[in-house]
């Protein structure tokens, strides 16, 4: 692949999410963002919301065909079936580790710093839970009735059982299929060049997404929970920086620095789409391609991950809880912390990561633990702005697993992981002419030879 000329990526995506910020504050502090304003209805929701949007669908467009491609690949590369549970086993098992620590981080930096005491806060804003699953039908939905209905929801669990199954049913046929598994590894390939073409207009829709956020935020909100705020944002920041660095060092012995370095990108998509499902795309081509993470594992790990992992969120929930009950004057117990620990890491498994999931799973910790789901509406102004941070954390920790699991497996290449320039995204989508021009001969023969 020819080396990447001018400003990298990631260089040009935080460019457009530093000039995202600024328009975005020009446009909140100067207040031509009034409901129905023309500032409002032309640019804001107008042109940066529209681009914002298309970004996503496209991100979100390719999951699906994505995670079904790869995960079938996947099981077919394998080897051994005994291989596909010992990854699912160790994976899950790591991603509740991961949501266990950084809730119970969250919940000690919360207590220690007492925010939320004495606290009188004012709001209309109100929260009315919707539904969370329970376990039972998280455990029933696992298996979907009707894969195609599967995959038109996004259903991720559904769509991962079932490619699972086509995988192993493909390897049970053996020899016969091997046609099939060839077709499915070009259609893997042909997925992952569109995982880099919609990445490559990332920057503009970066600026887009980043300059709308911040000019709906409410800044006088946010002053006046900046306790909260406060609490969240360091502790994700040492979960980030510290705990899960600490985590993928212990597991592999291998440096860190490469990983943050590399996973920079990832970051900025899951910040900029505040969803870890939509990140997916870009996190399956990071781990696979530029940490050096076998298909085999990740295209397991990560969708896996980007459902049932979410440590930033639990970290969110730690704090809320927190932060609620001090506000409202509910003493919690031990068997309360433990209640809230035990469902911030329960709950974030049958949710998807999409924007604001994680305020629903804040509800059915706040059912369990007895505090008033109304609570949610104090903090519900200055989410976004936290959905945002924690879906960082998210797709972060979906990687450190998917390295540790993979290394584990030795399915794992360490000189692509050390090699800071291995699978850089070409800023030039280029199409090689003489591969089209033998695409083209192919058609043309096929078509003469149907005649
Ligand atoms: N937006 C988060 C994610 O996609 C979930 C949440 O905390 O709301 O991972």
């Amino acid at each position: 692949m020819p080396r990447p000329t001018g400003l990298s990526l990631t260089a040009k995506v935080l460019i457009g999410m530093g000039l995202g910020v600024v328009a975005g504050l020009a446009i909140n502090l100067t207040g031509p963002h009034a409901e129905g304003g023309f500032v409002q209805a032309w640019l804001v929701d107008g042109l940066f919301g529209v681009v914002g949007r298309i970004f996503v669908n496209a991100l979100t467009m390719l999951v699906v065909p994505l995670v079904f491609f790869s995960l079938v690949c996947g099981v077919c590369g394998i080897g051994h079936l005994r291989v596909l549970g010992r990854v699912g086993l160790k994976s899950l098992l790591l991603y509740l580790m991961t949501t266990g620590i950084a809730v119970s981080i969250a919940i000690a930096a919360a207590t220690g710093s007492g925010i939320g005491r004495g606290m009188e806060i004012e709001s209309d804003a109100s929260f009315v839970a919707s539904a969370a699953p329970s376990f039972i039908d998280v455990l029933v939905n696992l298996v979907p009735r009707n894969p195609i209905d599967a995959m038109a929801r996004g259903e991720m669990l559904q769509v991962i059982c079932f490619a699972l199954l086509v995988g192993v049913s493909i390897v049970m046929v053996g020899r016969k299929a091997a046609k099939l598994v060839a077709a499915f590894e070009i259609g893997n390939e042909i997925m992952m060049k569109m995982v880099m073409i919609v990445m490559a207009v990332a920057p503009y829709a970066v600026f887009a997404l980043l300059a709308r956020a911040i000019s709906q935020l409410g800044f006088d909100l946010l002053a006046s929970l900046l306790g909260y705020v406060l609490v969240v944002a360091g502790t994700l920041l040492l979960h980030l920086f510290v705990v899960l660095p600490i985590v993928l060092r212990l597991f592999t012995g291998l440096p860190v620095r490469a990983f943050l370095a590399k996973m920079r990108n990832v970051q900025l998509f899951a910040f900029s789409t505040s969803s870890s499902n939509a990140t997916i795309p870009v996190t399956m081509r990071t781990v696979t391609q530029r940490l050096g993470v076998d298909n085999s594992v990740a295209s397991f790990t990560v969708p896996f991950g980007a459902t049932v992992n979410m440590d930033g969120t639990a970290i969110m929930q730690g704090v809320a809880t927190i932060f609620i009950a001090a506000v409202y004057g509910v003493e919690l117990d031990l068997v309360g912390y433990l209640t809230v620990i035990a469902m911030a890491v329960l709950a974030s498994i049958g949710a998807a990561g999409v924007p604001g999931v994680g305020l629903i799973l804040l509800s059915m910790v706040f059912l369990q633990v007895g505090l008033p789901v109304e609570g949610i509406g104090l903090i519900i102004g200055v989410d976004r702005i936290l959905d945002m941070m924690r879906t960082s954390v998210n797709v972060t920790g979906d990687a450190v697993v998917s390295v540790i699991v993979a290394r584990s497996e030795r399915r794992f290449d360490e000189s692509i992981y050390r090699d800071p320039e291995a699978g850089l995204v070409a800023d030039a989508i280029a199409i090689d002419e003489a591969a089209e021009a033998e695409l083209a001969k192919v058609v043309e023969s096929t078509r003469t030879a149907q005649r």
